[in-house]
Order: structure tokens, then sequence, then C-alpha cells
């Protein structure tokens, strides 16, 4: 656990959120600025700042968390299209160092992205 990252207080139960699926390695929960009808926040439980930082250690992890984007998706009822994102770097636009996937469906998806 990183003290000072938003992620890792939710994962420990000392920052509030709706949390819609678990398993052992992955949490899932509403992003607080949806983009979409339906956009969750797919994050490990280990704190890893970014894709970049990921070791072969990770690899039940990351396996583990794209079996929750087919759970998830299919119990949010997303069968027709969705769409998972992780914005990587500043560049990128990401804004917590904390590594997590964007589930985002319920509308019709543009791209490119932008
Ligand atoms: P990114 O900009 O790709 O790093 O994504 C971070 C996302 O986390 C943003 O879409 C934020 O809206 C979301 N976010 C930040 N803090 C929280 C929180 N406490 N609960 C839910 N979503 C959050
Ligand atoms: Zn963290």
């Amino acid at each position: 656990m990183a003290t000072d990252c938003i992620f890792c207080k939710i994962i420990a139960r000392e920052v509030p959120a709706n949390i819609v699926w678990e398993t052992e390695q992955v949490l899932v929960f509403p992003d607080m600025n949806p983009q979409a009808p339906t956009h969750l926040l797919i994050i490990p439980k280990k704190h890893i700042p970014s894709l970049l930082h990921i070791t072969p250690d990770d690899d039940r992890m990351i396996a583990g968390i794209y079996a929750v984007v087919k759970d998830v998706a299919t119990k949010f009822n997303l069968d027709e299209g969705f769409r998972i994102v992780t914005n990587n770097g500043a560049l990128a636009g990401q804004t917590v160092g904390h590594l997590h996937f964007h589930l985002l469906g319920g509308r019709k998806l543009v791209w490119p992205p932008g």
C-alpha cells in the first residue's frame, strides 16, 4: 500500500467507494467522474504505479484483470460493446498513479479516442 494513494485508500476501505466486484487480487468501483453511462475502474489491489512497472510476478493479476472485465461487462449488460482504457503517463492523461483500467460502455464510443 502507498500511503498517499487514493486507490490504495479505497482498497483499505479508508475512502468510500461503491465496490461492485472483488476478487483476491482485483477491485472494481464506479469512476467518480463518469464519461459514459457505465464507467467503472478495475484496479489491482497491489500498488503498481503504471503499466511500465509491472513485472512477470504480475502475470496472474493481469490475466485476472481480463477475467474480471468479462464478468463485469456481462453483469452490466455491455455485451453489445465496451472499451477498456489505460491512460499511461502524463501525456496520456494519467492522473492517479495506481494502475487502473477504465471500463466504458452504455453508449456509442467513437474512434479515435482523442
Ligand atoms: P486517469 O485519469 O486515467 O488516471 O483515471 C483516474 C480516474 O480516477 C479519473 O477518471 C477519476 O475520475 C477517478 N477517480 C479519482 N479519484 C476517485 C475516487 N475517489 N473514486 C472514484 N473515482 C476516482
Ligand atoms: Zn495505490
